[in-house]
C-alpha cells in the first residue's frame, strides 16, 4: 500500500535506504546474504505469475452499479431486486474464451460476460457470455470442447482439424457455432454487446413459489460488430483494443450501461415446452417468453489496479443468493462444481477473502477455518463447529429453497441429437439475418473451414446444409465442394455420416 509520506520500504513495512545499488562485499565484490531488500525484492518478483485462467484468460473489467426499474418481487426473494430505485454495487469482467492472456482482444471467440453483485445478502454472480446458447450441453464434453479450441499438443498450433472434427461430431453446437461465425463473434469492443445467462436459473419469492428465468443484459450503446476482415487487422494493430475502448470510455465519463431483462417460464410450461427447457444449445423464443424489464447496470469506474480487481476476481454461477437457485440444466451444474474449484487452484482456498471477491455488507460469518492466506480474524475466539451452544452462527431454514418434485432413475441419459437441434439456427439464419448477416456468415466460415481436412469440410458443411439448404449450399460452393455430395450427406443420420467421412 503506498505510504502518504511516500518512503519506500521492505514488504514488512521498513524502510530502504538504496534502492538501485546491491550491498556488495567491496567495490566489484560479490552480493551479500545480508542485502535482505534485494532477495524480497527477486524473491517477490519470482512469484509474480499466478495461473492463467484455462478459460477466459483475457480480460477486461470495471466497477459500477446496478439500478432495479420495475418490480419483481412477485418472482424473486432476492433483497437487491426489492425495491424500484434500489442500487447495488457491481464488478464486471468481459473476456474471451480460448485465447492465452496475451491474445489478441478481436478473435473470433464467444465473449465472457461476468457480473459481480455485492448485494446484502452476500454475492451474487451472474456468469454469462454474449452469446445466449452453447457448443456442447453435457459437462463431460466441456473439457474435451476446450482442448479442441485450444493448441495442438505437438506443434503448439491452433489446429483446424481438432476444431472442425469436434464440431463436426457433435452437431448440438450448429447453433453456437452459427452464432459464432457471424459477426457477433468479433464484436467491435466490450461495450457494444449483449450479456445472456444462457442458463436457466430459479427465481423463487416470500411464498417460495418459484419460476424459471434466463437472463439478458441489452447494451444501451448498440449491437455493434466487426467484419472478419476489421477483426483481423485489429488483431495486429491493437491487439488490446476491446481492453482500451472499456477503460477509456470510462475514463472520460462516457459510461456503458446494459438494460437488464428477464425470461419467464413456469414450472408448468417448462413440463409441457416442446423442447427441453434446460438445454443450453437453445433459446426461448421471445414470442414464448417476452423479455420483462427488470433494471439496468452503469460502469462508471476503472479498477486502481488491474490485478488486484481484474485478474484476482472470481465468478462462479454457484454463487447466488436467497431467491434465486440453480435449475437442472446438465452445463451449469457441472459449472456450479468447475467454477469455484478453478479458483481455489488460481487463487487459493481463501479466495473469497480477497477484497474484490469478498462480500461487502453480510461478511461472511462460517465454521471454515485456517487455509493459505486466511487474513481475516479467521473465526477469532468464535466456536469452530456446527452444532455448537456457544452463540455461533446458526442456519436460518427461512431461507430454504423451494421443495423440487422429481421423479426417475439413476442413469447416463444422453441428449440424442433431433431435428429440433437444427430449428433455432435456422431461425437466425432466415429470420433474423440481413443479407450481409449471411453472406459474412458464409465467408467467414470458409475462411475458416477451408483449412481443415476435406473430410472435415464435407462432415461439418452437411451439417449447415441440415440446418437450410441455402446455407449449406453456399458454403459448400465456398469451399468447392460438390453441392450433390453435401445434400446425400446432409440425408444420412449423424452416425452413417461419421462413417462416410471417417
Ligand atoms: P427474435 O427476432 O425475437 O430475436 C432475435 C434475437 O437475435 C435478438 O435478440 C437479436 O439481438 C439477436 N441477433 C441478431 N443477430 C444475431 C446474430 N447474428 N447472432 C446472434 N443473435 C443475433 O427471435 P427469437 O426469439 O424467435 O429467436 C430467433 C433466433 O434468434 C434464435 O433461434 C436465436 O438463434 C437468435 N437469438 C434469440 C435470442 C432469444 O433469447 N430468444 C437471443 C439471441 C439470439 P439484438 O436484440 O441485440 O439485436
Amino acid at each position: 500500500m503506498s505510504d502518504s509520506n511516500n518512503k519506500l520500504t521492505t514488504s514488512q513495512g521498513t524502510p530502504v535506504p538504496n534502492d538501485l545499488n546491491t550491498m556488495t562485499a567491496g567495490k566489484n565484490g560479490p552480493a551479500l546474504m545480508q542485502d535482505i531488500h534485494l532477495f524480497d525484492k527477486l524473491a517477490h518478483f519470482d512469484r509474480e505469475r499466478i495461473p492463467e485462467r484455462v478459460v477466459h484468460a483475457k480480460g477486461a473489467g470495471a466497477w459500477g452499479y446496478f439500478e432495479v426499474t420495475h418490480d419483481v418481487t412477485k418472482y424473486t426473494r432476492a433483497k437487491f431486486l426489492s425495491e424500484v430505485g434500489k442500487r447495488t454495487e457491481v464488478f464486471a469482467r468481459f473476456s474471451t474464451v480460448g485465447g492465452e492472456k496475451g491474445s489478441a482482444d478481436t478473435e473470433r471467440d464467444p465473449r465472457g460476460f461476468a457480473v459481480k453483485f455485492y448485494t446484502e445478502e452476500g454475492n451474487y454472480d451472474l456468469v454469462g457470455n454474449n452469446t445466449p446458447v452453447f457448443f456442447v450441453r453435457d459437462p463431460l464434453k466441456f473439457p474435451d470442447f476446450i482442448h479442441t479450441q485450444k493448441r495442438n499438443p505437438a506443434t503448439n498450433l491452433k489446429d483446424p482439424d481438432m476444431f472442425w472434427d469436434f464440431l463436426s461430431l457433435t452437431p448440438e453446437s450448429i447453433h453456437q457455432v452459427t452464432v459464432l461465425f457471424s459477426d457477433r463473434g468479433t464484436p467491435n469492443g466490450y461495450r457494444n454487446m449483449n450479456g445472456y445467462s444462457g442458463h436457466t436459473f430459479m427465481w423463487y419469492n416470500e411464498k417460495n413459489e418459484y419460476v424459471w428465468v434466463k437472463i439478458h443484459f441489452k447494451t444501451e450503446q448498440g449491437s455493434k460488430t466487426f467484419t472478419r476482415d476489421e477483426a483481423g487487422k485489429l488483431a495486429g494493430d491493437d491487439p488490446d483494443f476491446a481492453t482500451r475502448d472499456l477503460y477509456n470510455s470510462i475514463k472520460d465519463g462516457n459510461s456503458p450501461a446494459w438494460k437488464v431483462y428477464v425470461q419467464i417460464m413456469t414450472p408448468e410450461q417448462v413440463e409441457k415446452y416442446r423442447f427441453n427447457s434446460f438445454d443450453i444449445t437453445k433459446v426461448w423464443p421471445h414470442k414464448d417468453a417476452p423479455l420483462i424489464p427488470v433494471g439496468r447496470m452503469v460502469l462508471n469506474r476503472n479498477p486502481k489496479n488491474y490485478f488486484a480487481d481484474t485478474e484476482q476476481a472470481a465468478f462462479s454461477p454457484g454463487t447466488v443468493v436467497p431467491g434465486i437457485a440453480p435449475s437442472p440444466d446438465k452445463m451449469l451444474q457441472g459449472r456450479l462444481f468447475s467454477y469455484h474449484d478453478t479458483h481455489r487452484h488460481r487463487l487459493g482456498g481463501n479466495y473469497h477473502l480477497i477484497p474484490v471477491n469478498a462480500p461487502r455488507v453480510s461478511g461472511e460469518h462460517s465454521y471454515h477455518r485456517d487455509g493459505a492466506m486466511r487474513t481475516d480474524d479467521n473465526g477469532a475466539g468464535g466456536p469452530n463447529y456446527w452444532p455448537n451452544s456457544f452463540s455461533g452462527p446458526a442456519p436460518d431454514a427461512s431461507y430454504a429453497e423451494p421443495p423440487v418434485p422429481l421423479t426417475g432413475v439413476i442413469d447416463r441419459f444422453s441428449f440424442d441429437l433431433t431435428d429440433d437441434d437444427f430449428v433455432q439456427p435456422a431461425a437466425l439464419y432466415r429470420e433474423v439475418m440481413t443479407d450481409t448477416d449471411r453472406a459474412n456468415l458464409v465467408s467467414n466460415i470458409v475462411a475458416h473451414l477451408k483449412n481443415a481436412q476435406l473430410r472435415l469440410q464435407k462432415r461439418q458443411t452437411a451439417l449447415f446444409y441440415k440446418v437450410d439448404k441455402d446455407y449449406g449450399e453456399r458454403v459448400a460452393k465456398g469451399l468447392g465442394l460438390p453441392v450433390d455430395e453435401i445434400a446425400k450427406l446432409a440425408a444420412m443420420t449423424q452416425e452413417d455420416r461419421v462413417k462416410a467421412t471417417a
